[in-house]
C-alpha cells in the first residue's frame, strides 16, 4: 500500500475514573478510591505525548477529545496544564474542535467556567435521561435536575454541547424515551447521541440482566427518537448522532472516516499512517501500570502494523457508520488500496439492498443502516478467515465513541 497523503490528525486522551463503575459499562474505567492521583496522571500523559512524537512529526492536530471514565473530575487546572503541554509539542489547528466528556454528577457552574477558560471549546454531557427512576435504574450517580442544570450551564459556557442519550433503558416505556429526547431539543442542545442499552460482556447488566423493553418497543423508540430529531431540524448523519447545522462532532466524524488518532492515557487506542504502512498501538489498561510505564516512555504495550487484507474492513467498519456515506475516492485515500479491492463485497452489499452506489459516494441504504451488521459482515468475509477474529477484537474495543 502507498498513501498519496496522510490523513488528519486528532489526539485522544482517556482519563480512567469515575465516582462510581455504571452496571452497563465497559469502558476502561475504575471506580475512585480516595484522591486521584491527577498530578502524576497529567505527567504521564505528557511523557506519553512525548515518547510518541517522532510518529506525528511535522503533523498538526485537527481535533483534540479528553474522554473517560469522567474526565471533569480532573481540575479546569489540569486541562490548562495538558494543553498547553499538548500545544508546546504539537501544533494545534488553531480552530481545533476540544471536546471534554463531563457527567452532570461532577458538575459544577465553576468548573464549567473553568474547562472553557483552559481552551476547551465543546462539552459532551453525560445526561442518559432526565427521569431520576430511570437514572437509578442504570446506576448512575446523578439526578434528572442536576443533568438538567449541567446541560443548561453547558450551554450557555461553551459554542457546542453534546448531550448523551440512551434508551431501552430497564422497564422504559417508550413515551418516556421520547420524552427525553424532547427535553434535550427543548433545553437546546445542539448534538444529540442517542444509544441503545446494551448488555456487554463483562458487566454488571450482563450477569445480572435487568428488565428491557421488548426488541419491538426498542425499535419504535429508535424510529421515534430519529423522527422527533430530523422534525425539530437535526441531521441524522451517523448510526447515533444528530446534529444541527454546523454542529456535527468533527473528532468523531475523523474516526469515522479513518483518519489517524495518537491515543493517549491508560488503555487508549492510536492509529497512525505513515506513507508505506498503517500502526495500530494500544497502551497499558490499569491506570497504575500506565503511570509506572508512561514515565519510562514505555506505556505502549501492543504495536502492529495493520494488514493490508483488514484494511477494506477496518475503513468500512467506520465509514458504513455514515448515513450519507463516503465519497468513492475516499477508500483509496485513506487505505492506499484501490477500490477494485472491494469490488465484489460491494457487489455483494449492493445486490442484498444494503449499499447504494454511483461514480461519486458510497453509502448504506436505509436497510443497511438497521441491519449494519449484516453488511460489515460482507467485508469480514473477503477477509481470510484467520484475521477474522484478530479484526473483531481489535476494532470493536479501538471504535471510537463520542
Ligand atoms: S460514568 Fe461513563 S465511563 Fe464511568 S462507569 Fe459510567 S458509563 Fe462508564
Amino acid at each position: 500500500m502507498q498513501l498519496a497523503q496522510l490523513p488528519p490528525l486528532s489526539l485522544y486522551v482517556h482519563i480512567p475514573w469515575c465516582l462510581k463503575k455504571c452496571p452497563y459499562c465497559d469502558f476502561n474505567s475504575h471506580e475512585r478510591k480516595g484522591e486521584l492521583p491527577e498530578r502524576e496522571y497529567v505527567d504521564a500523559l505528557v511523557a506519553d505525548l512525548e515518547a510518541r512524537l517522532p510518529q506525528v512529526y511535522g503533523r498538526r492536530l485537527n481535533t483534540v477529545f479528553f474522554g473517560g471514565g469522567t474526565p471533569s473530575l480532573f481540575s479546569p487546572e489540569s486541562f490548562d496544564r495538558l494543553l498547553v503541554a499538548i500545544r508546546t509539542r504539537v501544533p494545534v489547528d488553531p480552530d481545533a474542535e476540544i471536546t471534554l466528556e463531563a457527567n452532570p454528577g461532577t458538575f459544577e457552574a465553576g468548573k464549567f467556567r473553568g474547562f472553557r477558560a483552559a481552551g476547551i471549546n465543546r462539552l459532551s454531557l453525560g445526561v442518559q435521561s432526565f427521569d431520576d427512576s430511570r437514572l437509578a435504574a442504570i446506576g448512575r450517580v446523578h439526578g434528572a435536575d442536576e443533568a438538567r442544570r449541567a446541560l443548561d450551564m453547558a450551554l450557555a459556557t461553551f459554542p457546542t454541547v453534546n448531550a448523551d442519550i440512551m434508551y431501552a433503558l430497564p422497564e422504559q416505556a417508550l413515551e418516556g424515551a421520547l420524552a427525553d429526547v424532547e427535553e434535550a431539543i427543548r433545553r437546546g442542545a445542539p448534538h444529540v447521541s442517542a444509544y441503545h442499552l446494551t448488555l456487554e460482556p463483562d458487566t454488571h447488566f450482563h450477569r445480572f440482566p435487568p428488565p428491557l423493553p421488548a426488541e419491538d418497543v426498542a425499535a419504535d423508540m429508535q424510529e421515534g427518537i430519529e423522527a422527533r430529531l430530523a422534525a425539530a431540524g437535526y441531521q441524522h448523519y451517523e448510526t447515533s448522532a444528530f446534529a444541527l447545522p454546523g454542529h456535527r462532532a468533527r473528532h468523531n466524524l475523523n474516526y469515522w472516516t479513518f483518519g489517524d488518532y495518537l491515543g493517549l492515557g491508560a488503555g487508549a487506542h492510536g492509529k497512525i499512517s505513515f506513507r508505506d504502512r498503517i500502526v495500530r498501538e494500544v497502551r497499558e489498561r490499569k491506570p497504575q501500570g500506565y503511570l509506572r510505564a508512561a514515565a519510562e516512555g514505555k506505556a505502549v504495550w501492543e504495536s502492529r502494523e495493520v494488514a493490508e487484507s483488514e484494511l477494506p474492513f477496518e475503513f468500512m467498519l467506520n465509514a458504513l457508520r455514515l448515513v450519507e456515506g463516503f465519497p468513492a475516492t475516499l477508500f483509496t485515500e485513506r487505505t492506499g488500496l484501490a477500490l477494485a479491492a472491494v469490488e465484489p463485497a460491494l457487489a455483494r452489499g449492493e445486490a442484498a439492498g444494503l449499499l447504494a452506489r454511483d461514480h461519486a459516494r458510497i453509502a448504506p441504504t436505509e436497510k443497511g443502516r438497521r441491519f449494519l451488521n449484516d453488511l460489515l459482515e460482507i467485508f469480514l468475509e473477503a477477509q481470510p478467515p484467520e484475521r477474522r477474529r484478530r479484526v473483531i477484537s481489535i476494532c470493536s474495543a479501538g471504535t471510537a465513541r463520542p
